[in-house]
């Protein structure tokens, strides 16, 4: 999509931190980082959210996913992480392009959600 922030950082027209690149997905340190170890794990294409998924998505899915320990490990984490996807309003999702969050550092995340 022409007008998304991170389909153009995965074509390189704009610039980001990136940590890991493949056929199906790019990796980047968040701008704003809220532990330690915030790396954005993102398809190469463009899908807006884990909504819009179909079953030809699987493989990419799965790469989201099986990288986030090799990143993790390289980026300060390597003793456990927590991972995010954030989807559609209710779940918070600020940027309409898939992504995963892995957080990390060398102490606990901390609680899995605020109490409300
Ligand atoms: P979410 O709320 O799950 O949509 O998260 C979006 C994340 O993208 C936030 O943590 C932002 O700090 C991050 N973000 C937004 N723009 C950029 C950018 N240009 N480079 C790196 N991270 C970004
Ligand atoms: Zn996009």
């Amino acid at each position: 999509m022409s007008d998304c922030i991170f389909c153009k950082i995965a074509a390189g027209e704009i610039p980001a931190r990136k940590c890991y690149e493949d056929d199906l997905v790019v990796a980047f340190h968040d701008i704003h980082p809220l532990r330690p170890t915030h790396v954005l794990v993102i398809p190469r294409k463009h899908i807006a959210s884990l909504a819009h998924v179909d079953a030809g998505d699987e493989s990419v899915l799965g790469r989201m996913l099986s990288v986030a320990q090799k990143l993790a490990a390289e980026n300060g984490s390597g003793d456990g992480f927590r991972c995010i996807i954030n989807t559609g309003r209710v779940g918070g999702q600020e940027v309409p392009h898939l992504h995963l969050h892995i957080l990390g550092g060398p102490e606990p995340v901390g609680p899995m959600v605020a109490k409300i």
